[in-house]
């Protein structure tokens, strides 16, 4: 958080040895500064401060011509170091180890809290979110030279698949395998196992599972798979079924049974962006818990969208994976679920006893 208080007093005072620990806009000519531009002083109604060019851009302001802020970074005293410190974070993008705070303040010098506020200072990010922005460089790099999702999230140093489409909405834009998609045929595989809850269809791509799905017959649910997915190719998996497979379809038999609460399978689904972002929030519902429609989306911070929630959860054709099925209403009523509700319900009761 920025002092207001300093901001102004060094913006009064010019003074350089701030230039690049913050900005600071005139609303009245729509322009942003470093705190040392030589232009004539705004009155202090119409300033606004700014950690960053961005945040500034983002209010609607452009750079002043005269000072021309966003130099500012590289000449802001500690520009060098920090610049080192980031090649330093791209050469050890998949080394967990090397990319603590602890690690990366001792490589540039400077305590770790010395180190959070100068390297956003210059770099406009924090060290962590750099890193995140690193990994899905690679990560959309090695998609574009046609690696398969799996692979590309582990190479990326994300460890797991669900952290890498927890920020894949709000970086990627859209969903790892729309990236890679550029209108290409899917073909899909599927088999049909029966669960406790009943008969149950497995879909995936090569990269994750597309659909999962409860059914009555397997007439019904490859009917179902078709209509879903008209210009895909679909055919039953051969058997023995591909080792990929054979891991998703045994992760999630372990699930059902309650030995593995926490599900980390890939999911190639097409979705909205804000399609993506709530089901990306149901996947980080914890097992055994339960989210309202409109805690959700408060928590997505559109307090108004509950009813949207509802019918993005009600779209969700990745049952379990993406466990819709732990949304409930705000009264305790369970609302709705596409595979019906005593289905819902023996998976909530199934996973509180659990
Ligand atoms: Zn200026």
């Amino acid at each position: 958080m920025l002092n207001q208080e300093n901001c102004w007093e060094a913006v009064l005072a010019k003074d350089t040895a701030q230039d690049g620990r913050f900005y600071f806009g005139v609303l009245t000519t729509g322009v942003y500064c470093r705190p040392s531009c030589p232009a004539r002083k705004p009155l202090r109604k119409n300033v606004r401060f700014y950690e960053t060019p961005e945040a500034a851009e983002r209010d609607g302001l452009r750079p002043c011509r005269r000072c021309r802020p966003a130099d500012a970074r590289a000449s802001a005293p500690n520009g060098a170091r920090i610049q080192q410190l980031c090649d330093y974070i791209r050469g050890h993008i998949d080394d967990g180890h090397a990319l603590t705070l602890e690690n990366l303040s001792r490589q540039a010098g400077l305590s770790p809290s010395h180190l959070q506020r100068t390297f956003k200072s210059i770099a406009g990010v924090s060290p962590k979110e750099f890193v995140v922005a690193c990994r899905l460089e690679k990560f959309k790099n090695q998609l574009r030279e046609g690696g398969s999702v799996t692979n590309a999230i582990y190479d990326a140093g994300f460890g797991s698949s669900s952290r890498v489409y927890e920020r894949v909405d709000s970086r990627l834009g859209m969903t790892p395998s729309e990236y890679r998609a550029g209108g290409e045929k899917i073909s899909i595989s599927y088999v049909c196992v029966e669960t406790p809850l009943g008969l149950m269809a497995i879909a995936a791509t090569d990269r994750g599972l597309c659909s999962l799905q409860f059914g009555d017959s397997r007439e019904q649910l490859l009917a179902n798979l078709r209509g879903e997915f008209p210009a895909a190719a679909i055919e039953q998996a051969k058997h023995p079924h591909s080792e990929q497979l054979d891991l998703w379809i045994d992760a999630l038999s372990r699930h059902l049974q309650g030995e593995q609460p926490r599900l980390d399978v890939p999911v190639d689904v097409r979705a909205t962006a804000f399609q993506s972002r709530v089901w990306n929030y149901l996947q980080s519902i914890p097992y055994g818990e339960t989210r309202s429609y409109s805690e959700i989306a408060r928590s997505l911070g559109k307090p108004g969208a509950a009813r949207a929630v509802g019918s993005a959860c009600a779209l969700n054709r990745v049952a379990i994976v993406i466990p819709c099925h732990r949304v409930i209403r705000g009264d305790g009523n369970l609302g709705g679920y596409r595979w019906g509700l005593e289905r819902k319900r023996r998976l909530l009761d199934a996973e509180k006893r659990a």
